[in-house]
């Protein structure tokens, strides 16, 4: 290994050894840019590494807010700045019981190559909390917002800091943060949040965007290797705005998607996956997958076992999409899919296939569409949005897919020429971190030490 890059990952093991998830990231990125590193000592007489690794500000605070019981309850929230090299700070903000400093560091760093990835001017972030809206009421999930945004908003701006979605922070999440934010700040800055309802400043195709942009960087994957995605059987992990999305795009470019699961199980629908009824059980009434079966009997539903791998990467496909959460796709479940014939893997959630078994595909030459790259078209369009409330203007839903596909195409070939500069052809991995990298390290270097 590059002694320079063995020496960053040194420190950050021993100053952060309690951070696995951040770590790991960590070790993808670094151990994938080596061939960079190697030609010339200006990275390590600027300190990049040291610099990259280590976020410009980790804001950490109290979220106290009163239960339908009248109880009071304390979550912790977060906001991780990580960069502001090429644009303000921008990254979703994740509720989930399982969001910690390590999980808010990982999904930070990750950020950072992804927007560079994007060619738009926007630095990485990412934010959230441990509180979880499964099973709270409308009004909790609003008391909560408003109680998290009265210390986040003296944080963010439209020119500072700009949050998004994520996983648990959708339209519902979004629009009451906003409405506090607009009410402490007492002025209509449209622009301090990303994934806003149309009606009051959001942008048409944000919603999809994400799954959308995945399928076209997929489908620029596919093509580049003398395949299609029509006639494709296709597995999605997930059932939240990344899967949705993607099932659709996947349906429209003629491919038939045949399960998808939730954090409880999977459905199994031979007869292609009906997502007008997963919509309703999902976006409407926040049910369970399981509620499938009531309009698709036929359908099996696998059960997700604690402890167990999870059921829908043993289903034969040709194409899986881990659109969930992080480390959702092990090793055990890359040896499954590649016995069942998978042509390719991409990552619509943020790395969701373990070090191990991402290793494991592309030895056995799965086609494999890392996550910063292929997942990039949410935070892609989260920047028109904002650049549409800059402009107090609206494009229509044509105009911002096309302007979302013409990015994707764009971060493919990036990825795809930053691989070929290493005699790496197919290696998306390397190239998409050696793509990032290279720019934000000329962007450091430019900026001097700060
Ligand atoms: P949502 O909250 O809308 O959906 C998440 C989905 O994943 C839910 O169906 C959830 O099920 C499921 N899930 C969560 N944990 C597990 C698990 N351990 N096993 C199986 N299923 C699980 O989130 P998003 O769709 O927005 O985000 C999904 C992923 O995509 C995340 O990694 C996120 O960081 C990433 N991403 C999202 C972007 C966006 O624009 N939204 C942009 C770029 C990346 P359940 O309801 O049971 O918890």
């Amino acid at each position: 290994m590059n002694s320079y890059v063995e020496r960053v990952l040194e420190i950050a093991k021993k100053r952060d050894g309690n951070q696995p998830e951040f770590l790991q990231a960590l070790n993808e990125v670094l151990c994938s840019i080596e061939p960079v590193i190697n030609t010339s000592d200006k990275y390590e007489k600027n300190g990049i590494l040291e610099r990259l690794i280590e976020p410009e500000r980790v804001i950490m605070f109290r979220v106290p807010w009163v239960n339908d019981k009248g109880e009071v309850v304390v979550n912790r929230g977060y906001r991780v700045q990580y960069n502001s090299l090429i644009g303000p700070y921008k990254g979703g903000l994740r509720f989930h019981p399982s969001v910690n400093l390590s999980v808010m560091k990982f999904l930070g760093f990750e950020q950072i190559f992804k927007n560079a990835l994007t060619g738009l001017p926007i630095g990485g972030a990412k934010g959230g909390s441990d509180f979880d809206p499964k099973g709270k009421s409308d009004n909790e999930v609003m008391r909560f917002c408003q109680s998290f945004m009265t210390e986040l908003y003296r944080h963010i701006g439209q020119d500072v800091d700009v949050p998004a979605g994520d996983i648990g922070v959708g339209g519902r999440e979004i629009g009451y943060l906003f409405g506090q934010y607009k009410r402490i700040k007492d002025a209509y800055e449209g622009g301090v949040l990303t994934g806003k309802d149309i009606c009051y400043g959001g942008s048409l195709t944000r919603k999809e965007a994400t799954g959308y942009g995945l399928m076209f960087f997929l489908r620029e994957m596919l093509s580049h290797h003398n395949q299609t995605v029509a006639g494709k059987t296709v597995t999605i992990s997930g059932s939240g705005n990344v899967a949705i999305y993607a099932c659709q795009k996947a349906v429209s470019m003629g491919a038939k998607v045949v399960a998808m699961c939730d954090s409880n199980g999977c459905i199994y629908d031979k007869d292609g996956i009906d997502l007008d009824c997963i919509k309703d059980i999902k976006e409407v009434r926040r049910g369970r997958i399981k509620e499938y079966l009531e309009c698709h009997p036929q359908a099996e539903y696998i059960e997700q076992r604690a402890g167990d791998s999870a059921p829908i990467w043993k289903i034969k496909t040709d194409i899986a999409l881990p659109c969930a959460t992080q480390n959702e796709l092990t090793l055990e479940d890359a040896k499954v899919l590649v016995q069942n014939g998978v042509i390719a893997v991409a990552e619509g959630a943020n790395m969701p296939t373990t070090l191990d078994a991402t290793e494991y595909l592309q030895q056995h030459n799965i086609l494999f569409a890392p996550a910063k790259a292929a997942n990039a078209g949410g935070v892609a369009t989260s920047a028109i949005e904002m650049s549409q409330n800059s402009m107090r203007y609206y494009y229509t839903f044509e105009e911002v897919e096309s302007k979302l596909e013409r990015i994707m195409i764009n971060i493919f070939n990036a990825c795809k020429a930053a691989s070929d500069s290493i005699g790496q052809n197919g290696n998306y991995v390397a190239g998409a971190n050696i793509a990032a990298f290279n720019k934000l390290a000329n962007a450091m270097i430019a900026q001097g030490i700060v």
